[in-house]
């Protein structure tokens, strides 16, 4: 349970000395407006606005932020209205509660029906970043109590989540909120392949944590003795369980080729700092061959910036340190959020950095230009899903309906996330009219047809060597043993 002295405890540690008189009255008007409320998980309604106020301070947003976080549902779900709340708390935290409340409600469809949708989000981002925010600390707290949603709905936010909300915390360089999105929809959207990483995690990381604990330990001691570093922490941190799924996907499912299960992240007070570690854990281990990367003399394009090296620690066991500042580290996590909390505070000294920043704002001021140039829908859709979900291939069924998979699906995958059938009896396929082997990878915008052969058409184990979707792998696998096992019964009949 979450409690109004649980947030306060926070700001008071974040705005030392503020006035949080603001906060409580906001507690208390939104916990009067929503008095007697239960939500489905059966608790009252103001812990789901005391959860998203608390997840709001882990992005470092200001007061107001905070306040509107707490009022964020009074007036779509209470008897008071926005003129109550502007009245009550003025016109910055009523515009942020008007534009939460603004952001639609359509139920997610798939992509291709939620246009408009899109259109509001990408209009109250260009107006007020601060709105998107609240809606990702509202969602995190919807996703982690969404086991108490019938399951089609869960499936239905989970997939919302997925495919707008964290492609848009990703655009908006806001990594952890987009791995914690991730990680609570990946759970509904592919249950099996979920509960195989999972398992695959909890299997393989309890003995490399445990050996993490004296490298973490031997580094710590090495650090503090050679060279007087202000270490604000040192900690190894398990990847998250979506992105670990995408990338066994890149490495034949084997576990044993991603090195970075567990990361240790070293978090030092100054750039220099950040090379002498380095230099402190080359001494100590040996690192890979091409393995050590230097995103902070070139960042990466997003803005992101660290040293990484892996190195080997022992026979057979190789361990990814990650080196940056407080304040790399901090916009690692919370991109656009940790910008102004630096801007806002100081004048930004580190130029690269800030050319970064300024571009992944730019991408949302170009969103706008780009929907009030495109009236029709369709071409509007087809930009933003270039620009914004580049992760996804949105591809056609012959019908019209749009279809998304994963970069670099085949026909195949295509054939067996429409029905398990028509990936069973696939005998060719035709991409955009033309007839095109069944290997061949999608690209968004493709029309594809599958030509079924219901007499003789079986799935051909070779398919497995080119499918990217875990649903079409289990049912050619399953098809597979079937017909082995047919096939014996034969041999000894
Ligand atoms: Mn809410």
């Amino acid at each position: 349970m979450f409690s109004l002295a649980q947030l306060l405890n926070i700001l008071k540690k974040q705005f030392p000395g503020a006035d949080l008189d603001m906060v409580k009255l906001a507690y208390d008007y939104a916990a009067r407006a929503h008095a007697g409320q239960i939500r489905l998980d059966n608790t009252p309604y103001i812990q789901h606005n005391l959860a998203t106020a608390i997840n709001l301070t882990v992005m470092r947003v200001d007061l107001p932020t905070i306040q509107a976080g707490l009022l964020h549902d009074v007036p779509e779900e209470t008897a008071y209205t926005i003129e109550d709340i502007k009245e009550n708390f003025g016109a910055e935290v009523g515009s942020l509660v008007e534009g939460i409340t603004k952001l639609g409600k359509l139920k997610y469809r798939g992509m291709e029906r939620y246009v408009e949708n899109l259109r509001k989000m990408f209009l109250a981002l260009s107006k007020d970043v601060r709105v998107i925010l609240i809606k990702f600390a509202d969602r995190l707290h919807n996703m982690e109590t969404l086991d108490a949603l019938p399951p089609e709905k869960q499936k239905r936010i989970a997939l919302e989540s997925m495919e707008i909300f964290a492609p848009l915390a990703h655009r908006l360089g806001m990594w952890e909120i987009k791995g914690q999105l991730e990680d609570l929809s990946f759970k509904y959207t592919q249950p099996e392949d979920y509960a195989w990483v999972a398992t695959l995690m909890a299997t393989t990381s309890p003995s490399k944590e445990k050996n993490l604990k004296s490298i973490v330990k031997t580094l710590h001691h090495a650090l503090t003795q050679q060279s007087n570093l202000k270490i604000y922490s040192i900690q190894g941190r398990a990847k998250h369980l979506y992105s670990l799924y995408k990338k066994l996907l890149r490495h034949d499912r084997d576990i044993s080729r991603i090195y970075d299960l567990i990361a240790v992240r070293i978090i030092v007070d100054s750039v220099a700092e950040c090379y002498t570690a380095l230099g402190v854990i080359h001494q100590l281990w040996k690192p890979l061959r091409g393995r050590i990367k230097d995103y902070i003399a070139q960042p990466k394009p997003n803005g992101y910036q660290s040293l990484h090296t892996t190195v080997i620690v022992g026979p057979g066991e190789i361990v990814e340190f990650q080196i940056r500042t407080k304040k790399m580290d901090e916009e690692a996590q919370y991109g656009v959020a940790a910008y102004w909390l630096y801007v806002e505070k100081e004048k930004p000294k580190e130029g690269a950095r800030l050319d970064a920043k300024h571009r992944s704002l730019g991408w949302v001021n170009e969103l706008i230009k780009l929907q009030q140039e495109i009236k029709d829908t369709a071409e509007y859709l087809e930009s933003v899903k270039i620009d914004v979900f580049p992760d996804n291939i949105f591809v056609f069924t012959p019908k019209g309906d749009v279809i998304t998979l994963p970069d670099q699906a085949t026909p195949i995958d295509f054939a067996y996330h429409i029905h398990t059938d028509l990936g069973n009896k696939c005998a060719a396929s035709r991409i955009n009219n033309r007839l095109m082997p069944l290997s061949t990878t999608l690209k968004s915008g493709d029309m594809v047809e599958i030509i079924v052969d219901k007499k003789r058409a079986r799935p051909s184990p070779d398919w497995l060597d080119f499918v990217k979707t875990r649903t079409a792998r289990e049912h050619i696998k399953q098809s597979l043993n079937r017909t082995s096992r047919l096939f014996t019964m034969f041999k000894r009949g």
